[in-house]
C-alpha cells in the first residue's frame, strides 16, 4: 500500500446540488460572452478525458476572452464551486475530469500575445495548439522544443498543467526547462505574474505573503526535499518544490535561480489558472540523422541504451516486438516500420542525431554503428539519413499508444503505471521484473517510448467491469516497490490526476505532502482549484469514479448492421480474440464498437489529414468524433434520459457529413459514419422523417419519373421565387443550384456491351451518374474499350421485380436511416453482379460513395458471402487503371491536352480507401500534364449534407477551409477534377460569384486525353 500520509482516501469535492447550478448556470450567462453549457449531454462530452475515469462536472464554460475567465471565478467563488481548466482534455490519468465548472480554454484563447525572435521568446495564450505554435514560428527558423505525442492537439496550457515532456526531453528538457513566465490568476481573482522569485517580491501584499510563505516552505523543507525528490529528469508528480533546491539532472534555470512559474508548470490547475505563457524557443534543427538499432532481445536494448545516450543523441526511443507486429498489421504503417527493421527484432531503438552542420549529426550516427559493433551487435543500424523516412518513423512511433489501444473486447491497456521513470542503469532490470509482475497478475504489456531518460510506456491489460481494478492495485504497488528500489519516479510524464495523486505521499513521503497541501493552501485557500490531484486524492481504484465501473453494462439495442466483429472477447495474455457475436454485449456489438474511442482526443486536428471536417470549422467538443462517440455511448448505456433515438444525440451527430475521416485515421477505428446510419435507423424509426429527407432518401425510386418529366423537376432552377418557396416547404437552401435531371440518361446503343460469355469489367452506373452526369459514364466505357478491356453495363437481374429500374447502391436510404430499403437496394446489386464476380470480372464504378460502399456497408448488412466476394472485385475507375498500369497491363494511348495542370481533389470516401492516389497516378499518365492533389478535407457538400438550408453555411465553411480558396487560385487553364459528384457540385456552387468553374470526373479527363487512333467505343 502507498503511504498515504495524512491526505489520503478524502474525496474530491462534490459539488451538484440542482438550485446552486441552476444559479451558477443563471449568473454565468449573465456575464460572460462565451458558451455556457449545462445540458446533461454537455456535461457527459466533458466527464472524462483520455484515463479510465468519469466524473460529471457542475457545468462547462468556454470563454471567449479573459475577461469572461475572470468573471466565471468571480462568480464560482462567490458560489463556492470549484473550477477546472482543460485544454483539449488529452491528459491520461484523470486530470480534467472532477465536479466542478469546467473551463474550456480551447476554442477561443490562443492567440500569440507576444513574439521576441532576438531573445527567443514567445507568449501565448493557453489554448494554442502545439503544432499549431511550431506551425506559426517555422519562418522564423524557430521551434518549441517539448515535442509530445499530441503535439496536433494538446494546448501549452494543458502541457503546462502537466509539465509534458516530448521524445527530445533529454535535449531539450520538460515544460518546466522551457517556460520562462505565467501570467496567473489566482482563485481569490488576483492576477500576477508568476517568474524570478525576486521580481515578485516586487509585487502587491497578496502576492508577496506567497512568496514569502513559499520560500519559507522551501527553506524549512530543504532536507526533505533533498531525501525525497528523485534526481531523475523525468519526475512530474507532486508540486516542483524543488524549485527551491534543484535536484532535476537539468536545471530548472540557467543559474539555478528560483523562478516560481516553475512551481505553476505540472500543477495540474490545483493552483492557478493560467492566462498566458511566455516560453523559451529554440532553433530548428538543421539536420538530422536516424539510426534505428535492431535488437535480439528487449533487455538487450534496454542493457544498450545507458550507452548510447552516452553518445549525446536528441532521442532514444523504444518500440517492441508487440508494437512492431501491430503497426505491421496495419497497412498506412506497415511500409514505414518495415523499412527500420533488419530480420525480426525483438526490440528496436531510434537513436536521433541533430546539429547545425550536417557532419556533426553523420559523425555521430557513424559512431552509433561503431559502438552496436564494440557492444557485439555489429550490422544492427538501419541508417536513416533523408528527412522523409525519418519522419515516417518517428509518426509510427508517435502513434504508439493509440495502435495499442486499437485491440477489441472489454480487456484494455490501462495507464496507471504507464510513465515511472528509473535510472538508466536500472532499466533493463526493471523491465524484466515489471513484465514478470505482468505474468504474475496474468495479463501483460508493451513496452515502447522514452529509453534516453528511463521513461518507457507500458500498460497492462486489464478489464476495469471485472476484476481490473484489484489488479491494478496489486501491480501498481508491486510497481512502486520497484521504482523505488532503483530510485526513480512513480510518474515521469503524464503526471498524478486521479490515478497518481494518491501515490504523492507514497513517493515524497508525509512531510512533504503536508507541504503540498500548505502550498495548495497559500495559492488557493478556499481549495476550489481542480480539486482532488495532487493533494487531497481519492482512491486510484475508487471504482465510483471510474468511466467503466464494474457492472457497466449498455442497454439492449436491436441493431440494424452488423457490428458484431466488435462483440467479442479478447485473451490479456495471448491476446485471441474469441468470434465475432461471441462477446455478450447487448447491443450486438455496436455499444463495443462506440467505446473504442478512448477520448484521446486524436480527432480534435486541423490541418492534417480529413478527421474531422465538422470540428474543424465549429471546434465545438459536440461535433468531433470523440464527442460523438461520448454522446453515443452515454445514451446506449442509459447515462442520458432519452436514449438513443434522443435529441441529444441527434445534435451530436447532425454535422457529422459521414466522410469516413475518422474510420481511416482514427487510431481506434471508431467509424462514426456507421454509427451515424445506425443511429439514423433508430431516430427515423421513433420520429418519423421529415419532407426533404424523405424526398432525397427516395430519389432512386422516383428519378425514372423525375428524368421523363424533367422540364418539371428542373422548374425550381428557372422560376423565380421557386427556391425560395421550396426552401420554405422542405428545407431545401434556396442558395443552392440543384443538380439538373437529363432526359438523355444513360443508354448506350448497345446496352449490356457483350453480355455473353467472361468481361473484363462490369460497369456500375449509380444513379446520380444516370441521371445526371451520364457523359461520365459513356467517357469511363470509352477509355474502358480503348485500353482493350470488355466491358459489360451492370443491370438488374432478370429475376428483379423491377428489372428495367437501374441499380443503386442505397446510399440515399442509408443516410435517412431507412437501412430495410438500403438492403433491399444492395440486394438487387448482389444478385446482378453475382455472375460476373463468379467469372473473375471486375466491377467498376465512378461514383466514390456509391461504389465503396460495396467494401464497407455491404459488408454490415447481413447480404451473405456474395457480398463479400463482390467487395473483393470492386474497384474505381481510377482504381482499376492504376492496378493494371502497376502490373504493366494497361494499353491506353493517350495524348497531351492542351492544359499542362490539374489539380485533383478527392473525395471524402476516396481518402477513406486510400484511393486518391490511383486517381493521381492515372492521370499523371497523360503526357505533359502535372498533377497536384489539393490537400482538402472534406467539400462540405457530403451528399445531400449541404442541400439542407439549416446546414449550408457549416456546408461553406468546410469548402472555405481548404477546397474552395485552391480553386479560385487556380490558373483559368488549369483542370480541376474531382470524382465525387457532390465535390463537384460545391465547387460550381462555391465559385458561381467569383468567376465560375467546372471540375469534371477523372474519367472525362481521360477521354478527352484518348489518342484519335484509340479504337472507338462501343456507346
Ligand atoms: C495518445 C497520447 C499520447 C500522449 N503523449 C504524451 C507525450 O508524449 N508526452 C506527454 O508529456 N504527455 C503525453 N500525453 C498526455 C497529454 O497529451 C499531455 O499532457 C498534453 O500536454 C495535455 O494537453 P491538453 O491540452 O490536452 O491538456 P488537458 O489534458 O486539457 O489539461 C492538462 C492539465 O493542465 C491543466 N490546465 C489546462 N489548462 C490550464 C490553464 N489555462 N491553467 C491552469 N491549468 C490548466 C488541467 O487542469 C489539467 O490538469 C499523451 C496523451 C495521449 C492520449
Ligand atoms: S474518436 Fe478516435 S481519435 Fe477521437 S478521441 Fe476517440 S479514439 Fe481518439
Ligand atoms: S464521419 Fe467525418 S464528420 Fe463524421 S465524425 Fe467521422 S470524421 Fe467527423
Amino acid at each position: 500500500m502507498p503511504d498515504a500520509g495524512n491526505a489520503a482516501a478524502v474525496r474530491p469535492l462534490v459539488f451538484h446540488p440542482q438550485h446552486a447550478r441552476s444559479e451558477l448556470a443563471r449568473r454565468l450567462r449573465s456575464a460572460v460572452e462565451g458558451a455556457v453549457l449545462f445540458d446533461a449531454a454537455s456535461r457527459g462530452r466533458y466527464s472524462t478525458d483520455a484515463s479510465i475515469y468519469q466524473v460529471e462536472p457542475v457545468g462547462v464554460l468556454v470563454p471567449r476572452n479573459d475577461a469572461d475567465v475572470r468573471a466565471a471565478f468571480d462568480v464560482c467563488r462567490d458560489l463556492g464551486v470549484p473550477m477546472l481548466p482543460r485544454g483539449a482534455g488529452s491528459s491520461q490519468c484523470g486530470q480534467t475530469v472532477g465536479a466542478a465548472l469546467v473551463i474550456d480554454h480551447s476554442v477561443h484563447l490562443d492567440r500569440v500575445v507576444a513574439f521576441d525572435a532576438d531573445a527567443r521568446t514567445i507568449t501565448v495564450e493557453p489554448g494554442i495548439v502545439l503544432d499549431k505554435l511550431n506551425a506559426w514560428l517555422r519562418p522564423h527558423g524557430l521551434w518549441f522544443p517539448v515535442d509530445v505525442s499530441t503535439a496536433a492537439q494538446c494546448t501549452l496550457g494543458g502541457m503546462a498543467g502537466n509539465n509534458s515532456c516530448g521524445s527530445r526531453s533529454i535535449a531539450f528538457g520538460n515544460m518546466v526547462h522551457n517556460v520562462v513566465a505565467i501570467d496567473a490568476l489566482l482563485s481569490d481573482g488576483t492576477a500576477a505574474r508568476f517568474g524570478p522569485e525576486a521580481a515578485m517580491r516586487g509585487g502587491g501584499p497578496r502576492i508577496r505573503t506567497l512568496v514569502d510563505g513559499l520560500r519559507a516552505i522551501g527553506e524549512r523543507e530543504r532536507a526533505e526535499i533533498e531525501a525525497r525528490v528523485p534526481t531523475v529528469l523525468r519526475r512530474v508528480g507532486g508540486y516542483n518544490i524543488d524549485v527551491f533546491h534543484p535536484r532535476s539532472e537539468r536545471p530548472y534555470t540557467p543559474d539555478g535561480s528560483v523562478n516560481l512559474a516553475h512551481l505553476l508548470v505540472g500543477s495540474e490547475g490545483t493552483l492557478a489558472w493560467t492566462r498566458t505563457l511566455t516560453l523559451e524557443l529554440a532553433p530548428l534543427p538543421q539536420h538530422r540523422t536516424l539510426g534505428v538499432v535492431n535488437f535480439p532481445t528487449l533487455h538487450r536494448a534496454m542493457a544498450c541504451t545507458r550507452a548510447i545516450v552516452g553518445l549525446k543523441p536528441s532521442a532514444v526511443e523504444l518500440v517492441d516486438r508487440t508494437m512492431i507486429e501491430l503497426a505491421r498489421s496495419n497497412p498506412a504503417f506497415r511500409p514505414m516500420i518495415d523499412a527500420a527493421l533488419i530480420g525480426a527484432p525483438d526490440a528496436i531503438l531510434l537513436v536521433e542525431f541533430i546539429g547545425d552542420t550536417a557532419d556533426i549529426p553523420a559523425r555521430q550516427l557513424d559512431d552509433l554503428c561503431a559502438l552496436m559493433g564494440d557492444l557485439g551487435l555489429p550490422d544492427s543500424v538501419v541508417r536513416m539519413t533523408a528527412a522523409a523516412p525519418q519522419r515516417a518513423l518517428w509518426e509510427v512511433r508517435k502513434a504508439g499508444l493509440n495502435i495499442m489501444m486499437s485491440m477489441r473486447g472489454d480487456g484494455k491497456p490501462v495507464s496507471f503505471i504507464e510513465d515511472c521513470a528509473v535510472p538508466l542503469e536500472h532499466l533493463a532490470d526493471y523491465v524484466d521484473r515489471l513484465s514478470a509482475v505482468f505474468r504474475k497478475h496474468g495479463t501483460r504489456g508493451t513496452w515502447y517510448a522514452h529509453a534516453s531518460v528511463g521513461t518507457l510506456h507500458v500498460r497492462p491489460i486489464l478489464d476495469m467491469r471485472r476484476d481490473g481494478a484489484v489488479r491494478m492495485r496489486a501491480i501498481a504497488e508491486e510497481a512502486g516497490a520497484l521504482v523505488r528500489e532503483y530510485k526513480g519516479a512513480f510518474s515521469g510524464e503524464h503526471g498524478d490526476g486521479l490515478v497518481r495523486s494518491e501515490w504523492v505521499a507514497w513517493q515524497f513521503g508525509p512531510r512533504l505532502t503536508r507541504a503540498f497541501e500548505e502550498i495548495k493552501a497559500l495559492f488557493d485557500p478556499a481549495g476550489l482549484m481542480n480539486p482532488g490531484k495532487i493533494v487531497r486524492p481519492s482512491r486510484m481504484d475508487d471504482t465510483t469514479l471510474f468511466r467503466y465501473p464494474p457492472g457497466y453494462r449498455a442497454e439492449p439495442v436491436a441493431t440494424a448492421l452488423d457490428w458484431s466483429a466488435w462483440d467479442v472477447r479478447s485473451d490479456p495474455v495471448t491476446g485471441t480474440v474469441s468470434a465475432p457475436g461471441t462477446g455478450g454485449d447487448p447491443t450486438r456489438g455496436f455499444g463495443k464498437a462506440v467505446e473504442m474511442c478512448n477520448n484521446n482526443g486524436n480527432c480534435r486536428k486541423f490541418d492534417a489529414g480529413t478527421m474531422c471536417p465538422s470540428y474543424r470549422v465549429t471546434r465545438d467538443e459536440q461535433h468531433v468524433t470523440r464527442g460523438r462517440a461520448n454522446t453515443l455511448r452515454l445514451a446506449l448505456s442509459g447515462q442520458l434520459d432519452a436514449g438513443l433515438a434522443s435529441a441529444s444525440v441527434r445534435d451530436a451527430l447532425d454535422l457529422c457529413v459521414g466522410c469516413k475521416g475518422c474510420r481511416r485515421e482514427c487510431p481506434t477505428g471508431v467509424d462514426m459514419a456507421k454509427m451515424k446510419i445506425e443511429f439514423q435507423y433508430h431516430w427515423q424509426r421513433v420520429h418519423g422523417l421529415s419532407l426533404r429527407e424523405r424526398v432525397i432518401a427516395w430519389l432512386p425510386r422516383w428519378a425514372p419519373w423525375a428524368a421523363r418529366l424533367s422540364w418539371l423537376a428542373n422548374l425550381r432552377e428557372r422560376l423565380p421565387g421557386a427556391a425560395r418557396l421550396l426552401q420554405a416547404g422542405t428545407g431545401l437552401s434556396s442558395q443552392r443550384s440543384l443538380p439538373r435531371w437529363r432526359r438523355d440518361t444513360f443508354a448506350p446503343v448497345q446496352p449490356g456491351g457483350p453480355t455473353t460469355g467472361r468481361v473484363d469489367v462490369v460497369l456500375f452506373v449509380d444513379t446520380f451518374t444516370h441521371y445526371f452526369e451520364p457523359e461520365n459514364a459513356y467517357a469511363a466505357l470509352a477509355v474502358l474499350q480503348a485500353a482493350g478491356y470488355t466491358v459489360a453495363i451492370a443491370r438488374a437481374d432478370a429475376g428483379d421485380a423491377t428489372p428495367s429500374r437501374p441499380l443503386c447502391c442505397g446510399r440515399t436510404f442509408l443516410a435517412a436511416g431507412l437501412v430495410d430499403e438500403a438492403k433491399h437496394e444492395a440486394r438487387r446489386v448482389v444478385a446482378a453482379l453475382a455472375p460476373h464476380v463468379a467469372s473473375g470480372a471486375v466491377v467498376i464504378g465512378l461514383e466514390p460513395s456509391c461504389l465503396l460502399s460495396f467494401r464497407d456497408e455491404f459488408l454490415v448488412m447481413g447480404l451473405g458471402d456474395e457480398a463479400q466476394r463482390l467487395s473483393e472485385h470492386a474497384m474505381l475507375l481510377e482504381e482499376f487503371l492504376a492496378r493494371e498500369h502497376g502490373a504493366g497491363r494497361l494499353r491506353l494511348p493517350l495524348v497531351a491536352l492542351p492544359e499542362s495542370h490539374a489539380l485533383l481533389h478527392g473525395h471524402c470516401h476516396q481518402k477513406a480507401f486510400d484511393a486518391v492516389s490511383p486517381a493521381r497516378t492515372v492521370l499523371q499518365l497523360i503526357p505533359g500534364l502535372t498533377v497536384d492533389v489539393i490537400e482538402s478535407g472534406c467539400c462540405g457538400m457530403a451528399g445531400s449534407f449541404g442541400y439542407d438550408a439549416a446546414h449550408f453555411d457549416v456546408s461553406m465553411r468546410m469548402a472555405e477551409l481548404s477546397l474552395l480558396p485552391a480553386v479560385r487560385n487556380a490558373e483559368a487553364a488549369t483542370l480541376i477534377v474531382a470524382d465525387g459528384t457532390s465535390c463537384r457540385h460545391q465547387v460550381a456552387d462555391g465559385t458561381r460569384a467569383s468567376g465560375a468553374r467546372e471540375a469534371v470526373h477523372v474519367a472525362r479527363v481521360l477521354v478527352r486525353a484518348l489518342a484519335p487512333t484509340a479504337p472507338p467505343a462501343v456507346v
